[in-house]
């Protein structure tokens, strides 16, 4: 059966979304500012910090910007926690994220709005399994992307984020080394394909990303002809080919504020949008589409475990020093060596 694609009902239906997203931002209840004022007196009382995701909610961002905190992807948010002077770090991502800091701050209290908060990319990767599966390879480098558990960290020979993937497995291969790389399989076919290195990929992948469908980009496209389309890579292969820009959410936000172009359809989580928004008020962003042929849509561009934090989680964890990260000593050290290699890379 052929897809009809009807280009003025997509223009109604982007329009319609627009008009309810940016009602939606107007609205802010008495209750939030109450809880928003709770959690400001929380954080200075605590000696605490928040420490944002891009994909959290607007209202957390926000709190975050106002207290001296961060809204930044998981690197910027693992070095800026471990440089700040604060005794706690509040984590609002998901659960990685919390570990992340654990780990590198092992001497703070790390408290999350919600430990249920987790990652299909760190659900799908248990340690036993990953373990055996790396024996199987003993002459291969183990990279592992951040979304993954301390114990799969403690595992590896390297972790990467988003932003950094592709300069560590570049300078990998030309040191000569065979990759195991995990978890997200479609991260790693772009760093496959980018840098020709040879990997072996575990078979994760990201719920939210993974729906990103490249018949919908298109056809949106032909709506909006001057668009650039911004991808993020743990996007399937197909979405990738049609994108402008293929970056962490980090380099998606540079390339929104930097381009030209007056529309942007963006394949990653729409948390994104409120620092995109706020970088260029005049400009317009648009989802791409995850509905089309093959579509289950389990995830709709927003990630359904970002969106368990809170703000009535963030100040009952602030409140109650719920929340809190822990992790084994001997699994937490092992994990730092990995994590601090990434790290230092960076920095040179
Ligand atoms: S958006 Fe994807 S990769 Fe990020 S936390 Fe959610 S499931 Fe994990």
């Amino acid at each position: 059966m052929s897809e009809l694609f009807n280009k003025s009902a997509l223009r109604d239906t982007v329009q319609k979304y627009l008009s309810e997203a940016e009602e939606n931002l107007k609205i802010k209840s008495v209750d939030d500012e109450q809880i928003r004022a709770e959690i400001k007196s929380l954080l200075k009382e605590k000696n605490a910090v928040l420490v944002a995701h891009y994909y959290t909610e607007d209202a957390i961002q926000e709190l975050a910007e106002e207290t001296g905190g961060i809204i930044a992807d998981s690197l910027e948010m693992a070095r800026f926690g471990a440089n700040h002077p604060a005794e706690t770090l509040v984590v609002a991502g998901v659960k990685f994220m919390g570990e992340t800091a654990k780990i590198l701050s092992p001497e703070k209290t790390i408290l999350m709005p919600t430990l249920e908060a987790t990652c299909s990319l760190d659900i799908g990767c248990p340690i036993d399994e990953f373990s055996a599966f790396c024996d199987q390879y003993p002459d291969r480098k183990v990279v592992v992307y951040a979304n993954t558990s301390a114990a799969v960290k403690a595992r590896a020979d390297w972790v990467v984020t988003s932003s950094i993937a592709l300069d560590v497995v570049e300078h990998l291969v030309e040191q000569g080394e065979k990759i195991i790389w995990a978890p997200d399989q479609h991260l790693g076919g772009y760093i496959q394909r980018e840098t020709g290195a040879d990997m072996i990929l575990w078979d994760g992948a990201c719920i939210v990303h993974e729906e990103f469908k490249a018949k919908g980009i298109t056809d949106l496209k032909a709506v909006y002809p001057d668009a650039a389309v911004l991808v993020h890579p743990e996007s399937p292969e197909a979405v990738v080919e049609v994108a402008d820009v293929v970056g962490s959410t980090s380099q998606l936000l540079n390339a929104s504020k930097t381009m030209t172009n007056d529309t942007f359809i963006v394949a990653t989580d729409r948390g994104i949008f409120y620092k995109m928004k706020q970088a260029s008020p005049d400009k317009r962003f648009i989802e791409a589409p995850t509905a089309g042929s093959g579509a289950s849509c389990r995830s709709c561009a927003h990630c359904p475990w970002m969106a368990l934090n809170s703000l009535e989680m963030l100040r009952d964890a602030l409140k109650n020093n719920s929340g809190e990260i822990h992790i084994q000593e001997e699994t937490r050290v092992k994990a730092l060596l990995p994590l601090q290699k990434m790290l230092n890379f960076q920095a040179k």
